[in-house]
């Protein structure tokens, strides 16, 4: 039993929110699969050994990345294998990659696969062309979009939320589809890669997953205010109404990414974290709950 209380949202004023990425699918646990693509591109051009390293130290940069993205507090950086400053290191080859895109929008896309790929090809002793980098990052996002399955417990969630005839809206970072120049420096067109990504996000709906719109962060992505404004600038547009943010509820894999903003800046009734190794839920505080079983969540409504 918990013994916190929660804030009360009623499922009649209910709108629900929902990152994607290792929140509904399994994006990180395909993307091991997803990386054969880049090998299998590679050795088209390099040696088995060559496309070998270049796919493993492309996933070690994409592991490092998600460990260094989960980090909390302090503490946490001791699980993040380098630790702080191996992921800083990275964070700056990602952004020095990315000058021009710094320069325009004032951020980098940090998740963007088409950099890890140029990263793990230098790691790995090669020089690149744009249309390698190119190509191995489409088989790469074609395999993980093929291959991904929705987590049970979150489509029974969706189920419920839908047996009671509420909206759901998808609120989900870029994929960063950059483009490459000679030079190994990217240009970003937000048009180009959200476009990129609603395919992608589209598939979804085969696969079981419901919603009612989708908002995609290009330009503007999370953690920034700016892109949950148009998430709910989105809803609104679809529902016709102005929307009572303590109504809503946000559900995601990383509390700086996904529900910091919402939870302590813009009022959100409630958000939910969502650790995919847990086998309970948590009540926080009033607003919030941690779980690793997403349909549980559908209990704290009334
Ligand atoms: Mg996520």
């Amino acid at each position: 039993m918990n013994t916190k209380t929660i804030f009360k949202i009623h499922w009649s004023e209910s709108i629900w929110f929902f990152d994607i990425d290792d929140t509904l699918i399994d994006t990180a646990g395909n993307t091991l699969n997803a990386s054969e693509g880049i090998k299998r591109v590679f050795s088209a051009k390099y040696t088995k050994d060559q496309s070998q390293l270049v796919q493993n130290n492309f996933n070690n940069i994409f592991e490092l990345m998600l460990s260094g993205y989960r980090v909390k507090d302090e503490d946490d950086w001791r699980k993040v294998k380098g630790g702080k400053e191996v992921f800083n290191n990275l964070l700056n080859d990602i952004e020095n990659s990315q000058i021009r895109i710094k320069e325009k929008y004032g951020v980098i896309k940090k998740w963007s696969r088409e950099v890890f790929v140029k990263l793990a090809a230098e790691k790995a002793g090669l020089k690149v062309t744009p249309a390698l980098v190119h190509e191995a990052v489409d088989a790469y996002w074609l395999i993980l979009t093929e291959q991904t399955i929705a987590y049970p417990h979150a489509l029974n969630l969706i189920q419920k939320i839908k047996a009671r005839s509420r909206p759901i809206y998808l609120i989900t970072s870029s994929d960063g589809r950059l483009k490459m120049d000679n030079e190994g420096q990217f240009d970003y067109d937000p048009q180009y890669s959200a476009a990129l990504k609603r395919q992608r996000i589209e598939l979804l709906r085969e696969k079981g997953v419901i919603f009612n719109a989708v908002s995609i962060g290009d330009p503007e992505d999370k953690p920034h205010q700016d892109f949950f404004e148009k998430g709910l600038k989105i809803a609104e547009n679809d529902l016709g109404s102005i929307l009572d943010t303590s109504h809503v509820i946000i559900v995601g894999d990383s509390f700086g990414g996904d529900l910091q903003t919402p939870k302590e800046k813009m009022g959100f009734g409630l958000v939910v974290l969502f650790e995919k190794d847990r086998s309970n839920t948590e009540v926080v505080d009033e607003h919030q709950i941690t779980t690793g079983i997403l349909s549980e969540v559908a209990n704290f409504l009334v």
